[in-house]
C-alpha cells in the first residue's frame, strides 16, 4: 500500500508511525511518504538549547491522564526518558488587582473541591464565596451545547468565570469561554452537573475517589504533565528515527488533493505531483481547507469553518538570584479582567528539571491568543519588552536577562466553539464518501499533544484496515 502523511507535527509523525508498526506486525508491504510544508519536523513542538537552558518555544509537556502520549513513548522505548513535574512547586498563581494570589487547594479548573482553602482565599470576596456555594442548591442546566462561560456564570457565578475559569482555561485553548463549548472541550464537567447536580459535590466525590484511581491507571510514578529529558523534541525524533529512510520529505508544501479513480492524487506548491493508495491529512484544518477547496467544496467548507487562534512565547533566562520572587509553583495565570497583555507564565525550570544550568532560571511567558491576538502584531523586540515588564512588575525582576527567545505559532491553535461537535460529526460524515482519506490532529476531538496521538494513530488504524478489507494492504 502507498500511504502519503501530509504534515509532519506530532500528529502526522504518530500516524505515520503506526502504520509502520501495524505493516511490520501484518508483514504488510507499505510506501510511506510524509510531506512536511516546513524545514523541520515537529509543528508546535520545538525545543532548542541555548547556554546550558532547555527552551520550549511551542508545547513543553503532555498530559498523563490521558494514555496515548504516554503509551506510544512506552512502545518507542523512551520510558526511561520521561521526566515528571517537581510536585512540590504544584501550586498556580492567579494574577488579581496586579498582584500574584494562590489559586486555592484543591480547585479544579471550574470549581473548588476543598473548603477550608477556599474560604480563606483572598482571590475571591465573600459574595463571590456564597455565590459559588449557590452551586450546591442549583438545578441542572438544559443545553446540552453551553458556552463554557456561559455554564461557569450558571453554576458558580461571574467571580468563579472571571478570576479562575477564563484565565486556565485561556492557559489550555487561548479561547474567549463565552464561545467555547464545553461539551466539546470539557465534557466531564458537563457530565458531572447531569450526573450529581452540584459541580462541586461532582468533584468532591470524584476527587475523594482519584487517589485509588490513579494508582490503578498511570500509577503513582508520573504527575499530571509530563516532558522529555531533553525537552518534547526529542519525541519527535525518536519518531522520525522509526520511519523509512527517504519517507520524510520537507519542504513540500501540498496544495490539493484529488480522487483519481480508486487512488489519491497529491499536489505539491513546487509543481510535482504524487500518487497513494490513501492519505491522512495531518496540517491545520484551515490547510486541509485549502488542498480539498476545489475537489470536495462542501467538506472544504467545514473545515475552514473551525476558527484558530494566533499566539507566541517568549523565555527568559536569569540568574535565580536576580528574581526576588519565591518561584515557588509553577507559574501564573492571567484573568482577561485584569487587562494586561499576557495570558499566563510558566516557571520552566521550577515545573521541569533540567531546563536551566546550577543557579539560572527560565521562564516563559505565553501571549495573544483568542482574546488578544492583536498583540502579535508587533515584532519580537516589542513582544519580549512587554513581557519584561509584566515580570518586573509581578515578580520584581528587573535585571537584563541573559536573553529572550521568542516563539510564534499563527493560527496555530483550534478554538472548539459551541456547535464543534455537530460540525466534526459533519467533517466525518463527508470523510465515509471518501474512501482512502482521513483527518488528523488537534482540530477535532481534543487539542493537546496526548490527543493528537490518538488521533494521529486512529487515523492509521482506520486506513490500514480498510485496504487490508479492500485487498490493498
Ligand atoms: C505555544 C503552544 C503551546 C502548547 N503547549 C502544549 C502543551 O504543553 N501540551 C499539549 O498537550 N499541547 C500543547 N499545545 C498544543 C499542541 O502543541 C498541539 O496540539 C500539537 O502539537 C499539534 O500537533 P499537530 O501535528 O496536529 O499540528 P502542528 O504541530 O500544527 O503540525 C502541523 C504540521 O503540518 C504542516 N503543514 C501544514 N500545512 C501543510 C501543507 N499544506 N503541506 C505540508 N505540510 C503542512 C505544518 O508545517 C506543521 O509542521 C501547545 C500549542 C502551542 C501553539
Amino acid at each position: 500500500m502507498r500511504l502519503a502523511v501530509v504534515g509532519g507535527g506530532i500528529t502526522g509523525l504518530a500516524a505515520a508511525h503506526r502504520a509502520v508498526e501495524i505493516a511490520r506486525e501484518r508483514g504488510a508491504r507499505l510506501e510511506l511518504t510524509l510531506f512536511e510544508g516546513a524545514d523541520r519536523l515537529g509543528g508546535t513542538i520545538q525545543t532548542e538549547r541555548r547556554d546550558g537552558y532547555l527552551i520550549e518555544c511551542g508545547a513543553d509537556s503532555f498530559l498523563s491522564e490521558k494514555p496515548w502520549a504516554l503509551a506510544l513513548c512506552r512502545r518507542l522505548g523512551l520510558e526511561e526518558r520521561i521526566v515528571r513535574t517537581d510536585d512540590r512547586f504544584r501550586r498556580t498563581y492567579v494574577v488579581f488587582g496586579g498582584r500574584l494570589h494562590p489559586l486555592p487547594e484543591g480547585f479544579q479548573l471550574l470549581a473548588p473541591t476543598r473548603l477550608l482553602p477556599f474560604a480563606a482565599s483572598g482571590l475571591f470576596s465573600w459574595a463571590g464565596k456564597l455565590r459559588m456555594a449557590l452551586d450546591l442548591v442549583l438545578p441542572r442546566g438544559l443545553d446540552p451545547d453551553e458556552s463554557l462561560g456561559a455554564f461557569v456564570r450558571r453554576r458558580l457565578g461571574r467571580q468563579a468565570l472571571e478570576r479562575v475559569a477564563q484565565p486556565l482555561v485561556a492557559g489550555i485553548y487561548t479561547a474567549d469561554p463565552d464561545s467555547l463549548s464545553l461539551a466539546a472541550t470539557m465534557p466531564r464537567f458537563l457530565e458531572a452537573e447531569r450526573r450529581d447536580r452540584s459541580l462541586i459535590l461532582a468533584l468532591r466525590r470524584a476527587a475523594r475517589r482519584a487517589p485509588a484511581e490513579s494508582r490503578a491507571t498511570s500509577g503513582a510514578r508520573w504527575s499530571l504533565f509530563l516532558t522529555m529529558a531533553d525537552g518534547m523534541e526529542e519525541l519527535v525524533r525518536a519518531l522520525q528515527a522509526r520511519l523509512p529512510a527517504g519517507a520524510v520529505r520537507l519542504k513540500e508544501h501540498v496544495t490539493g488533493l484529488a480522487r483519481d479513480g480508486g487512488r489519491w492524487r497529491i499536489a505539491t506548491a513546487d509543481g510535482q505531483a504524487a500518487e497513494a493508495d490513501a492519505v491522512i491529512v495531518a496540517a491545520e484544518a484551515h490547510q486541509a481547507a485549502r488542498m480539498l477547496r476545489y475537489t470536495e467544496p462542501s467538506l472544504a467548507l467545514l473545515l475552514e469553518g473551525i476558527p484558530y487562534a494566533s499566539s507566541a512565547t517568549v523565555t527568559f533566562a536569569w540568574r535565580r538570584a536576580e528574581i526576588p520572587h519565591p518561584l515557588d509553583g509553577f507559574g501564573f495565570v492571567v484573568p482577561q479582567v485584569e487587562r494586561r497583555p499576557v495570558i499566563a507564565c510558566t516557571f520552566s525550570s521550577v515545573k521541569y528539571p533540567g531546563r536551566a544550568p546550577e543557579g539560572g532560571a527560565l521562564l516563559r511567558v505565553f501571549l495573544g491568543g483568542a482574546m488578544n491576538e492583536r498583540i502579535l502584531e508587533g515584532d519580537d523586540e516589542t513582544l519580549a519588552r512587554l513581557a519584561r515588564a509584566e515580570l518586573a512588575e509581578l515578580l520584581g525582576v528587573r535585571a537584563e536577562p541573559f536573553f529572550a527567545r521568542v516563539g510564534r505559532y499563527p493560527r496555530a491553535m483550534p478554538q472548539y466553539h459551541v456547535g464543534h461537535l455537530a460540525r466534526v460529526d459533519a467533517i466525518e460524515g463527508c470523510l465515509r464518501a471518501l474512501p482512502g482519506l482521513r483527518l488528523a490532529g488537534g482540530a477535532y476531538r481534543g487539542v493537546g499533544i496526548a490527543d493528537c496521538v490518538r488521533s494521529g494513530e486512529a487515523a492509521a488504524e482506520g486506513l490500514l484496515a480498510e485496504a487490508a478489507t479492500s485487498g490493498r494492504g
